[in-house]
């Protein structure tokens, strides 16, 4: 049986997929590159005899990684055993995501074969065509590999993609999911990722297209619409202040594409997103009550400290989060706030700030989700010490946690931020 050039073969469990998803609706966009097969393996012990399957029928296997820098060490570990089970050059192990942009000389040297370097969609129908057509995968544009003396050659990021030019995910095979609505995010808050890898600017997808692909989900039966964006209210808006008036136009409008099929239901600034709390205004409650079926509001507070919150740059004070769970709790929405235990800097004062605040948003009727500090690689507090909570603080946390306020992986979090600041590139 002839082989085919070139076959794509995904570790496509739970936190990589939805990228995964959008790589593989990018290479449908064009004829040539949504012919190569593509095989999504969901469960990690399947992954090499997928990737030995691949061997057998193709020239190629491109076999591509997503994953969060919480995830890198147990990943590095996964694609050491894939490594050992199929040790046959023409499997090329590619890895993406934000862990992978920000550390790729770090990642090269845990085993990948290449790094796709910021986003990927432009990225992977190079590679995919670079595959098929046999040519060098190490010279398509977005990727990163290590030459023979171990040091890094890069051939520049990837494109920053117009999101109306790509799709949310990859209809043809079945792979449907949230619909991103804004990549990037003017807020640079110094703990986070996002606006460094995608950009401190806002580009929405427009409303005619949002709509287009909640028709997709719908003719394949969704039953739960949910959207991706770094601050839900900040749709359509180029800048800080909310544009109510393009909110309202789109869940109005996903409203109407719905219409009223049993069980649909609309989700809006709550999981996988949140909302600012300045944004947190009674016109802006009205508007979620009016059209969405979420009973919560997810909204990012952090810290009960004036002074930590101006450190870490999220443009708000404590105030604001106070008011904007009392805003929802008069709208009848139950506000989740993200906490983040183990900021660095914090002194004694700031600790009992957080810890206070968390404890009165609570008995206000509030749920805190809390979090604690990771220092993640390619933010400017990459090299902060990880978070730590001392005995007293996680003792108040746990007391929180056991009436029912608090819930989270913080616990988790601590271990994981005590593993990231371990693994840190030398120099
Ligand atoms: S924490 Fe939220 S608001 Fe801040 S930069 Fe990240 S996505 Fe933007």
């Amino acid at each position: 049986m002839p082989r085919t050039p070139a076959t794509l073969v995904l570790d496509h469990r739970q936190t990589g997929k939805v990228a995964l998803n959008v790589l593989v609706g990018a290479l449908e966009s064009f004829p040539d590159t949504a012919a190569v097969p593509v095989d999504f393996v969901p469960r990690e012990r399947d992954l090499a005899d997928a990737v030995a399957r691949a061997l057998e029928a193709s020239e190629r296997v491109l076999v591509l990684w997503s994953f969060y820098s919480p995830d890198a060490a147990e990943q590095a570990r996964r694609l050491a055993q894939v490594r050992a089970a199929v040790p046959d050059p023409r499997a090329v192990h590619v890895a993406g995501g934000v862990h992978a942009s920000a550390e790729p000389l770090a990642t090269l040297r845990e085993g990948w074969d290449l790094v796709a370097l910021g986003e990927g969609e432009r990225t992977v129908v190079d590679l995919a065509r670079a595959a098929l057509a046999g040519t060098d995968l190490r010279a398509v544009r977005g990727l990163a590999h290590l030459d023979p003396g171990g040091a890094l050659v890069s051939r520049g990021r990837g494109e920053a993609v117009t999101l109306d030019d790509w799709p949310p995910f990859a209809p043809a095979h079945g792979r449907l999911g949230p619909i991103e609505l804004t990549r990037g995010c003017i807020y640079a808050c110094a703990f986070c990722q996002t606006p460094f890898h995608h950009r401190a600017r806002f580009r929405h997808r427009s409303l005619p297209e949002v709509l287009r692909w909640v028709r997709v989900q719908k003719a394949a039966g969704f039953r739960d619409y949910r959207f991706i964006s770094p601050t839900s209210l900040s749709y359509g808006a180029p800048g800080p202040d909310p544009d109510l008036a393009a909110v309202e136009a789109l869940l109005a409008g996903v409203r109407e594409v719905i219409g009223p099929s049993p069980g649909a239901r609309l989700f809006f600034g709550t999981f996988p997103s949140e909302v600012r709390p300045e944004h947190v205004t009674p016109a802006a409650m009205a508007l979620l009550r009016r059209y969405v079926d979420n009973t919560s509001v997810i909204i990012g507070g952090q810290s009960g400290s004036d002074r930590v919150l101006e450190r870490i740059r999220r443009g708000h004070d404590a105030a604001t989060v106070e008011r904007a769970v009392g805003v929802a709790l008069e709208a009848g929405l139950e506000p989740h706030v993200d906490f983040i235990f183990g900021l660095p800097g914090e002194t004694d004062h700031d600790v009992e700030a957080t810890l206070r605040l968390a404890e009165a948003l609570a008995a206000r009727g509030a749920r805190v989700h809390g979090h604690t500090f990771m220092p993640l690689p390619g933010t400017p507090l990459k090299d902060a010490p990880p978070g730590r909570l001392a005995p007293a603080v996680r003792a108040r946390i746990d007391r929180l946690a056991a009436s029912g306020g608090l819930y989270g992986q913080w616990a988790r979090q601590a271990e994981v931020a005590d593993a990231l600041a371990g693994r840190r590139a030398p120099g």
